[in-house]
Formats: C-alpha cells, structure tokens, sequence
C-alpha cells in the first residue's frame, strides 16, 4: 500500500466516522488545530484513563494535580521557555513562506537533488527561490491578562505541562509529606505557536501531554530513569501499540531541551517516517533550581530526619495524548477482504476500543425483536457501565451494514437479537478480526465482553 494513501485514508475514516474533524472547517479550517468527534472524544477518554489508572492510581508514590493553563510570565522566565524555547525558522525571499530550518535541509525534502546538501538547504522547498538568513522563533502563545494589554499583563500558554508541576511542588511536599522517590502528574492542554504544523495530529499548536515529573535523590537518577524506560513499554503494550513499531533514540549532546542532561525519544514508525512519539528527560534539578532562585521560595525538601534538606533531581515521562491517539489509528488501520468482500476495519485492543459492544434487533421492523434487543441492551450498557465500557445501540440498515460500520469505527463484538433469542434467550456474537460467529444466552454477554 501506498504509504501517503494510508495517511489519507486514516484522515478520511476519521472525519466520515466521527473521529476527528479539522478544526474550524466550515470557515475554512485554522492551521494547526483540529476538533475530536464523539468517537475520538472515547478514544480520548480511554487513552488518558488508562494512563492516570496505571501511573497513578495504581501506585502510591504519584500525586495527580490539574494546574491553571495560564501561568505567571515568571515561571516561563525562570523555566528558560521565555528565552529559550525556540526552534530555528527559515523564510524564502520569493514567496515568504516559512520553515523550520530542519526541514529545509533534510535531504528526503525534494528539491534540487542534484546540489549538495549545503547548497540545497537554502533553496525554498516550496517554489526554489532562495531562503534568508536563520533567526530564531519563540513557540509560545502570548497573551494578555486583563484589560491592560502592556508588557506587565503578558502571560503565555503554557508550551508543556511540566511547568504547573516545579510550580506546585512545595504545595503538594507540605500537604502530603511524601518521601523521595515520588512523581507528580498532570495531563492537560499544551500550546505551541510551531512553525509548520503537519502530518494531521501529529504537530498542531494545541495538542494535549501526559506528563509525570518524578523526584529522585541525585544519585537515583540512572535507576529511575531506567524504571521509566521500562513503564513506558507497559504503557504501549496496555493500549495495543505494536513494539515493533517502536524505537528509541538516545538524543545527543547539543540536541537535547535546555534543561535536559540524558534524554531518550520513544519514536514511532508513522507513515510519514520515524516520529518522535514520547519523550524521557533526566531534568536534574534545573527546574527547582530555577524556581527556587526566581522566586525566592525555598524548593528544597527534608528527604531524611535530621539530615539537611536536598533539592531532588527528577526524571521526566512525557507522553502526547494526540500522537498516541494517531500511532493507534496507524497500529490498528486494516483491510483485508472478509467473505469475498473488501472492508476496511480499526483493530483497537479491548482496552481503548471507543465502543466495546453493538447492540442490534436482526429487523427493525418486529416490534418484538425490537424489545427484546434493547431489553439486552439495556442489561449490557449497565453492568459493563463500572468497568468503564460503552455499548452502542444500531438498527440502522441491514446487518452487514451494521458490521461494516461497527468495523470501521473499531468495535470489538457485534450482538445480535434474532427470532431464536426470543425463544431460548441465546444472541449471536460476531468477532470483528475474523467475522465468527458464536451463540451465547444473554447472561454470558457482561464476562465475555469486560474479558
Ligand atoms: P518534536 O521534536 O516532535 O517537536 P518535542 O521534542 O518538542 O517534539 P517534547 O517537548 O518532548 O516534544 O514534548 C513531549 C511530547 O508532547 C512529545 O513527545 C509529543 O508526544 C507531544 N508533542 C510535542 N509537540 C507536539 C505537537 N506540536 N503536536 C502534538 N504533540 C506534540
């Protein structure tokens, strides 16, 4: 299969299917942003609940906290985004579009391949005319606080989450009294004003990180950042993202944020190359560090009665809720053929898969097949409500119809209520990946659909 119809073919289900929508579109569209549908917010959904219950509620060492978007400009100071969160850009003389310099010299870019590469890195990708000189272009969103729009009401939208973390560390020290090692989460928006959003959710200016900021002793850090290493396969794995698919790159010196002294990118084979879709940083203490001086606050912590306070280093999961939600659509994007037919289906893991059942009366002209399916219905949507699984009901069209869509959208069984049920309380349940069918009594459907 042709790698860029892949691409197409994911953003077209998506939108036909309600998954995701670009973003303002019946304005013609915003750049950079797109909209989630009611299926995609359950992917969502799925994707930031499985994350919060493995790294969080499911341990005793992590504190969860849900900090303000907009931040003080003097975290932003002191944090060095304000000065230093920048990628280099790059504008042709000719047509004045801008890149990021990156991109212009990479030699996959066609243009002019017979010049070499230095030579090629300053011809426009876009129309060949030649390209200025690199300056550097800050990422973050400025905006104004309040009605006085002066350098005094600047504030920023926070590039990434971690920064609502430093913030609150002394809070969450003096509520709880954790004892080293520990981690703070957040999931949560984050903005960036990027200079060539593309490759459909891959890079958008608003997108949305899981983030963990987890504080070690100085000398833990090469275990624990190994331990993280390892958690972020059981996350992958959990969710159905094939290993195979992913690999890591140990980031190198000069390469790295500028907090950041070791830093390793879990990249992802996306059709449109090996991406970058999870990041691990060592943050040592710079950011406490930082805040601490910026502020005058004393970040430091007692790890041990009686002896002097540390300020603790820290290792840094950072997820991206929007990438994982495009490796899943890339890892689960079939087609093959099923009884003599093509079908195009989404093979989501139980674990994320936006609806977990389908509910459907084999006509839906007979009043008593009708009452009987949503009877079942009815019965399935409550005791699968705990275990956090969404039934969906559908008559709409014939049978293989309802197949083809609950396919598309990735659903895992399909039920159906037919005249035998109104006899012996038995329905069919019919696989998605293989299109077998079983007969089961009603009663069985709650284990065989949370197994
Ligand atoms: P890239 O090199 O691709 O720009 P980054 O190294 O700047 O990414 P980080 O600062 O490490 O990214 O951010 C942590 C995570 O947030 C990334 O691994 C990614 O999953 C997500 N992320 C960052 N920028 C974007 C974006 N523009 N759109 C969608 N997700 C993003």
């Amino acid at each position: 299969m042709n790698e860029e119809t892949i691409m197409d073919k994911i953003v077209s289900l998506s939108k036909r299917r309600g998954f995701i929508y670009p973003g303002s579109e019946i304005y013609g569209g915003l750049s950079g942003t797109w909209d989630y549908g009611p299926l995609g917010v359950a992917l969502k959904n799925n994707i930031r609940n499985l994350w919060w219950r493995m790294f969080v509620e499911d341990r005793d060492d992590m504190y969860g906290i849900d900090a303000a978007i907009l931040m003080n400009k003097k975290a932003w100071e002191a944090s060095g985004h304000v000065t230093g969160f920048s990628d280099p850009l790059i504008e042709c003389k000719k047509c004045k579009r801008r890149f990021r310099t990156d991109q212009v010299s990479d030699p996959s870019t066609p243009f002019d391949k017979t010049q070499d590469k230095s030579l090629r890195a300053r011809k426009c990708p876009e129309c060949g005319g030649s390209l200025g000189d690199t300056r550097q272009f800050n990422m973050m969103f400025k905006t104004h606080i309040g009605a006085a729009e002066d350098e005094s009401s600047v504030s920023y939208l926070r590039p990434e989450t971690a920064g609502g973390i430093f913030v609150n560390f002394k809070n969450v020290v003096d509520s709880f009294h954790p004892k080293l090692p520990f981690g703070l989460a957040q999931v949560g928006k984050a903005f960036r004003n990027e200079i060539a959003p593309r490759d459909f959710i891959f890079r958008v200016r608003e997108f949305e990180q899981m983030e963990i900021e987890y504080f070690v002793r100085p000398g833990d850090w090469e275990e624990k950042f190994e331990e993280w290493r390892s958690q972020v396969y059981r996350y992958t794995d959990a969710i159905g993202i094939p290993r195979a698919l992913v690999h890591e790159l140990e980031v190198p010196d000069g390469e790295r944020a500028h907090y950041s002294e070791r830093t390793i990118d879990f990249e992802f084979d996306f059709p449109f190359g090996r991406k970058e879709l999870y990041g691990l940083a060592y943050r040592t203490d710079f950011d406490l560090s930082a805040h601490s001086r910026a502020s005058g606050v004393n970040l430091q912590m007692v790890d041990e009665e009686g002896k002097a306070p540390i300020t603790p280093h820290v290792i840094e999961p950072s997820f991206g809720v929007d990438r994982t939600f495009l490796a899943l659509l890339v890892s689960a994007y079939t087609e093959d053929e099923l009884g003599g037919e093509k079908r195009t289906y989404l093979k989501f893991n139980k674990a994320v898969a936006p609806i977990k059942a389908a509910v459907f009366p084999l006509l839906k002209n007979k009043p008593p097949l009708v009452a009987k399916a949503r009877e079942v219905y009815a019965v399935l949507k409550n005791t699968s409500r705990s275990a956090g699984c969404r039934i969906m009901w559908d008559d709409n069209g014939n049978i293989g119809k309802r197949y083809r869509r609950q396919d598309e959208i990735g659903t895992p069984v399909c039920i159906t209520v037919d005249f035998q049920t109104l006899e012996d309380d038995t329905v069919t349940v019919r696989s998605r990946d293989t299109g077998e069918q079983i007969r089961v009594t009603s009663s069985e459907l709650p284990n065989l659909i949370s197994s």
